[in-house]
């Protein structure tokens, strides 16, 4: 069997397309336009590319949106009142501090102070213990992003054993959270492995849906993957670099995810790449959720 790849950048077209449309109907109809700040601390390059794409989909989308970047050595005392600032600006619906913050900063103390219904990466507890009782607004992205990538390629989650690997609170526990509800969509079986799991593949193997988010190549082989199994590979590695099609004389790196893509998708039955599986839906995800906020916002939901 010849897996069917999930293309994660068709399927993120589409909900953009659809949330550009969305978009345009609220400025037109309510005068509202959504509103995402994305704070960066300092000049980590992977989170100035990360910080760029975000504002980059917000403005196609036709977003009012703000970068605001802080110096390396900006005071935790600072950056809570920057957050607070837009917590209470009307303008601003989404607000998102992209991490790693630097050491001196209390990483937890900044999500936290932020606006629970301004908390569009959906990381706030407020909003993680509604996501736990099935009340959610915002799922986190990446998350959301999968069970999108699952429902537009047609993969029945209802019934379905789901086996997640890894535990984190920004893949793998809200995954595994958000598969386990009693929702369309979801309604699976749900079993998440990490180091401590006895025999991995055991659980693997019996997977109808595997979710890999280990963070290393290969963690996931075709020896570990059930016949038929739908695979998404939420790992992002850097294994290398090679020359820009696009720019010449710059390099770009090489990416690989978490599954052995080449043996797995002989014999899965539909997977999803890296890159162009996972990633673009993060991104897309956060979109839709600025959009929810504004939507609230204008006490449409
Ligand atoms: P993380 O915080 O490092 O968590 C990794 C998880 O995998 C941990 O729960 C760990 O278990 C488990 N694990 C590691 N090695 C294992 C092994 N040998 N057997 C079983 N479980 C193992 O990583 P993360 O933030 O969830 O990210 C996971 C991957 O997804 C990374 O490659 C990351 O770059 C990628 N990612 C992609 C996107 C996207 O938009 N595409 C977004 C987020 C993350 P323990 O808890 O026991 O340590």
């Amino acid at each position: 069997m010849t897996a069917k790849i999930i293309s994660g950048k068709e399927i993120a077209e589409q909900i953009r397309r659809e949330l550009k449309q969305k978009t345009d109907k609220l400025v037109a109809e309510e005068g509202v336009t959504p509103g995402l700040v994305t704070i960066l601390v300092g000049e980590n390059p992977a989170s100035v590319s990360y910080v760029t794409a975000k504002q980059r989909a917000a403005k196609e989308l036709g977003f009012y949106s703000i970068q605001d970047t802080q110096p390396a050595s900006i005071s935790e005392d600072d950056l809570l009142a920057l957050v607070d600032k837009y917590n209470k600006d009307a303008a601003i619906h989404g607000i998102l501090v992209q991490l790693p913050l630097p050491k001196h900063i209390n990483e937890t103390q900044v999500l936290y102070a932020i606006d629970p219904d301004k908390d569009v990466d959906g990381f706030h507890p407020v909003n993680v213990g509604k996501l736990m009782i099935g009340e959610a607004r915002y799922l986190p992205c990446t998350p959301a992003g999968i069970q999108q990538l699952l429902i537009r390629s047609g993969t029945e989650t209802s019934g379905a054993e789901v086996v997640v690997v890894g535990r984190s609170n920004i893949v793998g526990k809200p995954i595994a959270n958000i598969l386990l509800q009693k929702k369309d969509g979801a309604n699976a079986t749900v079993t998440i492995c990490h180091t401590r799991t006895k025999d991995m593949a055991a659980h693997t193997r019996r997977a109808d849906i595997l979710i890999v988010a280990a963070g290393f190549p290969n963690a996931v082989t075709a020896d570990m993957v059930k016949e038929g199994a739908v695979v998404i590979d939420v790992g992002v590695n850097r294994v290398g670099e090679k020359p820009s099609t696009k720019t010449p004389g710059k390099m770009v790196a090489i990416l690989k995810g978490d599954v052995d893509f080449d043996a797995v998708k002989e014999k899965a039955s539909a997977i999803t790449p890296v890159p162009g599986g996972v990633g673009p839906m993060t991104i897309t995800m956060l979109m839709e959720n600025t959009l929810k906020s504004a939507r609230h916002a204008a006490g449409l939901e």
